[in-house]
């Protein structure tokens, strides 16, 4: 088990700088197993478990590293740090923003896209999920402007499809006609405006985009788009 300093254990977790903490400590807001820690210098194990256990102003202490968070995207939200409007890091707690390693999103959904996204503080976690070896698939459904043809499906599991402004073709993906204006794509790559292009380049138009699916993960039917929560290992194992 690694262990910490308690002041840079905290700091790592965005409570504050380590002057800040010290000042936390000798005012009694540190509590481990019920016991004040004055002395924010002294090294503890980083366990699991620390949250159930340390109190910071008389609050449990926020998850350690290691967290995989569960959000279901609303539209009009931003996969991004920097962009004006609302971004997907709002809807977390203030703090969670400033931890070290940082929280970031497992890939990015559009602005206009809704459902299922993860954001982690694992990097190796988030290679595994977007790397296109591990052919993790995403899931999405489509609402498409005109009916469907009948030959999207050979053309988007051919291998061949080519997307606007790409050089390299598109690897094979799965369609599944749901009405003839609704369509289940699932795809294992992760490009830029992916599945809005795959429409595109067999003479359609993506009009509403919502991702059910990552691996073996369903986005749960009991959390309503804004919320989110974090994830069990038994689900994080579940992606791959
Ligand atoms: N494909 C898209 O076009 N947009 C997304 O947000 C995800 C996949």
């Amino acid at each position: 088990v690694p262990t910490s300093r308690v002041d840079k254990l905290l700091g790592s977790l965005g409570y504050g700088s380590r002057a800040e903490m010290a000042r936390m400590g000798k005012a009694g807001g540190i509590v481990l197993d019920g016991v004040d820690i004055t002395d924010v210098s002294k090294r503890i194990p980083v366990t699991p478990d620390l949250p159930a256990r340390m109190e910071i102003d008389g609050e449990p202490l926020d998850p350690p590293h290691g967290v995989v968070i569960l959000l279901h995207k609303p539209l009009g939200m931003t996969c991004s740090h920097k962009e004006d409007g609302a971004l997907v890091y709002d809807v977390l707690p203030g703090r969670w923003r400033r931890r070290d390693p940082a929280i970031s999103t497992i890939g990015r959904l559009d602005k206009e896209t809704s459902g299922l996204l993860l954001m982690t503080d694992d990097g190796d976690l988030l290679h595994r999920v977007i790397s296109p070896k591990k052919l993790v698939a995403k899931v999405y459904r489509a609402q498409l402007a005109r009916p469907l043809n009948g030959t999207e499906a050979a053309l988007f599991a051919s291998g061949e499809l080519l997307l606007e402004n790409d050089d390299r073709p598109l690897k094979p993906a799965l369609l599944e006609v749901l009405s003839p204006t609704e369509a289940r794509v699932s795809v294992t790559e992760g490009r830029y405006h992916m599945v809005r292009r795959m429409f595109a380049a067999v003479g359609n138009h993506v009009e509403s985009l919502h991702r059910e699916r990552l691996g073996g993960l369903m986005l749960p039917d009991d959390l309503p788009a804004g919320e989110w929560r974090l994830l069990d290992q038994a689900e994080i194992d579940s992606i791959f």
